[in-house]
């Protein structure tokens, strides 16, 4: 019989498996070429950055390149996928900051946004609020969101494009390794060893959606960005209006609680990531994802202890009693790798949909994470080597501009 009881598995899995999880040396060094060229190829982009090389842009692509492929390395060598991943997310977050506010500074003078920067369409386009531009989109053919259509990477064009393909590929895969923000919460959710909170009611992880469902109607009703113009923690530390008057005033009061609320301060108390998991519509909107792609996390009952690790451990209450008993993580898994790394008996681990799973349990996993680590270094790449660049040059000449 089938170690696993769930009907969209084609074949029967063995009784007796051994998981091996990570590679030898020269294995991990075979598997991470490839990605080092493909990283190089999404880095540089071509031979331009060598022809007329700005040294301190090259010295920073070449050192973000390496730095990157030896984390890959690492996790092909070790078997581990949450400490390095974690590592990373965290320093891509710090990473957005360091480059997207010195950007604005540079361009427009203060990071405060004016109504004419908004109808001039200089606001760059936000992931976040993608699930409200689709119904005024598909229904008035009016993109709600003020920036650029098609130039620059931020554009509404590129940057649904490629949620759409990262979508397809890692489902809500999406909230640990493509999403810049989610490595401030996350950050601040490693702070101390051990929660003071202990328990977080599983309830309150409905409310992301129920957010999502408001703020998709009345961004539809009122054909404006809600979320972005009420809601986003993020604002507190990308841009936001201007304080002129008391709605510029309340929002701003909205942003910097939610910020200092959800992002700093229930993480660090929790150990989770609470806006991910408790607030963000976002992320409510791409747990339907997790349904189209292929990866997923199994728990092999024939292993498993029920000790309850993983269900304590996951930064985002993805995973629960009741779903390791049916050997699955919840559709709002987003594939951080953190339950696989830390189940004691191996029985959790990345999994691909309608294969036998843990026939080859590394494989499973070298399947997903090669596209993650891809999409998180086209991503966050970029942004760590314009922070490295910032960096190098405050610390060059007493400025970051
Ligand atoms: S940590 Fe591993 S053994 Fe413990 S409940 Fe989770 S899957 Fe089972
Ligand atoms: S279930 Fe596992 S992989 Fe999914 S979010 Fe939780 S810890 Fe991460």
């Amino acid at each position: 019989m089938s170690t696993f009881a769930q009907p969209h598995f084609a074949a029967p899995c063995p009784a007796t498996i051994k998981v091996p999880k990570s590679f030898g040396w020269l294995a991990s060094l075979v598997i991470t070429l490839p990605m080092l060229l493909l990283t190089g190829v999404l880095l540089f982009g071509g031979l331009e950055a060598f022809r007329n090389p700005d040294l301190l842009r090259l010295g920073s692509l070449l050192t973000v390149w390496l730095g990157l492929n030896m984390v890959f390395f690492a996790m092909m060598q070790t078997g581990k996928t949450n400490v390095f991943r974690s590592t990373l997310f965290v320093i891509i977050a710090i990473s957005f900051v360091l480059t997207f506010i010195p950007n604005l500074i540079e361009t427009r003078g203060n990071i405060g946004l004016t109504q004419t920067d908004f109808i001039d369409g200089k606001t760059p386009f936000c992931h976040m609020v993608i699930p409200m531009v689709l119904i005024p989109a598909a229904f008035t053919k009016t993109i709600i969101f003020p920036g650029s259509l098609l130039t620059g990477y931020a554009s509404i064009g590129s940057m649904l494009v490629l949620w759409l393909a990262a979508s397809l590929t890692l489902g809500r895969g999406w909230c640990s390794w493509v999403c810049f923000f989610g490595g401030m919460d996350e950050g601040c959710s490693h702070l101390l060893k051990m929660p003071v909170m202990k328990t977080i009611d599983p309830r309150w992880t409905y409310l992301p959606l129920a957010i999502l469902l408001v703020i998709v109607l009345a961004s539809a009703a009122t054909l404006s960005p809600t979320y972005c113009e009420w809601l986003c923690p993020f604002k507190a530390v990308t841009e936001f209006e201007s304080v002129t008057n008391v709605r510029t005033l309340v929002q701003t009061v909205l942003f910097v609680s939610l910020f200092v609320g959800l992002v700093v301060v229930l993480p660090i108390l929790t150990r989770k990531r609470t806006q991910c998991a408790l607030f963000c519509p976002m992320g409510a909107f791409q747990s339907w994802t997790n349904k189209l792609n292929i990866h997923e996390i199994r728990v092999n009952r024939e292993y498993c202890s029920d000790c309850g690790r993983c269900v304590s451990k996951c930064p985002t209450l993805s995973i629960t009693k009741e779903s390791v008993a049916r050997g699955c993580a919840l559709s709002s898994c987003t594939k951080c790798g953190l339950c696989v790394d830390e189940c004691p008996r191996k029985a959790a681990s990345f999994h691909v949909k309608w294969t036998c799973a843990f026939i080859s349990p590394r494989l499973a996993r070298v399947l997903f994470l090669y596209p993650a680590f891809l999409f998180m270094s086209a991503i966050g790449g970029s942004m760590m080597v314009g922070a490295l660049v910032r960096i190098l040059r405050l610390i060059a000449t007493g400025s970051m501009f």
